[in-house]
């Protein structure tokens, strides 16, 4: 949180709550902390409050998020969220309703500053950090908008590089599995490949899943695609993610769109392979989903199989995602660049830089910024 934002419900640490309720009988804490992390209830809703400190607590905490739109896909079983954030940026969340699971895919930056070329969230440039509270709000809305089904899953691949808002992201994880009940093993972390972020991953007391988003498995090509390879190369990532899986016994697994003619030859299984075989590592092919600002197009569908074929004859397992609400821009990669920087009248808040994904540069730049 930078010093001007003032605080928002889910920021609040247990112990804040309790200066917060001073005066008030020992047991209000307990009831207001598990009011808004098990049961998800807004203050107003806290119906074995007195009426006066519910009112009164709705204006101590208010709401990180307000709903700004809402868009469903897949005959309702995608809903995406369209939510402002205090000064006026904005962020989506993408809830995804399976027949055996329901997972959430949660952002943790306005933007991103990494400037992978065929995302739109990158094409936007990175506008600014999200809290802790802004990020477990979105797990908890979605399990509220989720019900009566059970949400399951959270993947951390909306907007943002959640390794480059390390501290905000891991405070969240914590607090959805020590508060809100949701497993480590339920909680996936997404990066495109932050090395000293994946290390410090490897030491913290919960195993969260890593996927790593590589796309590329050599490095000429990877430096064209995402720029952040140039300063972490894929030496230096596998070796990363190899001594990520012994220290915490994790599924590893890495995200690959698929782009003709650029990433999807024999060529390119085969390296994919050469590091994933020795890893363990699980693929995902992600049919490359359109952007405004990358003209390649996604491989067609047979060729994605090919693909996936010609992995499984080099001994490594990969699903291809299903493309689940392309037509409201909620697929991977499609997150709304056009609305995360403020609104120009709303003051607070620095406007993404139109710059920085043109500058190959740029993820190096942000990457030695956000990790120090
Ligand atoms: N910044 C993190 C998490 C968010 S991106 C990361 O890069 O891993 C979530 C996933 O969507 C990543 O695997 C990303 O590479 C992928 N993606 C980005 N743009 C895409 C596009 N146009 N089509 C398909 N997948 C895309
Ligand atoms: Fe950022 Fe991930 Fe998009 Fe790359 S793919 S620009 S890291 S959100």
């Amino acid at each position: 949180m930078t010093p001007s934002q003032t605080p928002v419900r889910y920021d609040i640490s247990r112990s804040d709550l309790v200066a917060l309720l001073d005066g008030e009988p020992r047991y209000r804490v307990d009831q207001v902390w598990e009011g808004l992390h098990q049961r998800g209830l807004d203050p107003a809703e806290m119906t074995d409050l007195p009426k006066a400190l519910r009112a009164q607590l709705e204006d101590l905490l208010a709401p990180g998020l307000a709903l700004v739109a809402e868009s469903e896909s897949d005959a309702g079983g995608t809903v995406k969220s369209l939510w402002a954030l205090s000064g006026g940026s904005r962020v989506e969340t993408v809830l995804m309703r399976y027949r055996d699971r329901v997972t959430v895919c949660i952002s943790s930056q306005a933007g991103c500053g990494m400037g992978c070329v065929f995302c739109a969230t990158g094409q936007a440039g990175l506008t600014r950090q999200l809290t802790t509270g802004e990020i477990v709000e979105q797990v908890i809305r979605a399990r509220r908008r989720a019900e009566p089904r059970r949400l399951g899953n959270i993947v951390f691949m909306g907007m943002g590089e959640p390794l480059a808002n390390y501290a905000a992201v891991w405070a969240a994880v914590e607090r959805l599995h020590d508060d809100v009940g949701i497993s480590a093993r339920r909680i996936t972390v997404s990066t495109v490949g932050l090395v000293p972020g994946i290390r410090r991953l490897a030491a913290e007391r919960l195993p969260v899943n890593l996927a790593v988003s590589l796309h590329a498995a050599n490095d000429e090509l990877r430096d064209s695609l995402v720029p952040v390879n140039r300063r972490y190369p894929l030496a230096e990532l596998a070796a990363a993610c190899r001594d990520y899986h012994e220290a915490t016994g994790r599924r590893l697994s890495f995200e690959w769109a698929m782009i003709a003619r650029v990433n999807d030859r024999p060529s390119d299984a085969a390296e994919l392979a050469s590091i994933a075989k020795p890893l363990h590592a699980h693929v995902n092919l992600i049919p490359l989903n359109p952007t405004p600002g990358y003209a390649t197009s996604g491989t067609p569908a047979a060729g994605v199989r090919a693909f996936q074929e010609r992995l499984a004859g080099l001994g490594v397992n990969a699903t291809v995602r299903d493309n689940r609400g392309t037509d409201i821009d909620a697929a991977c990669g499609q997150l709304a660049a056009r609305s995360i920087a403020p609104p120009a009248d709303a003051g607070t808040g620095a406007a993404a830089d139109p710059a920085l994904p043109a500058d190959p540069a740029a993820g190096r730049r942000s990457a030695d910024l956000l990790l120090r």
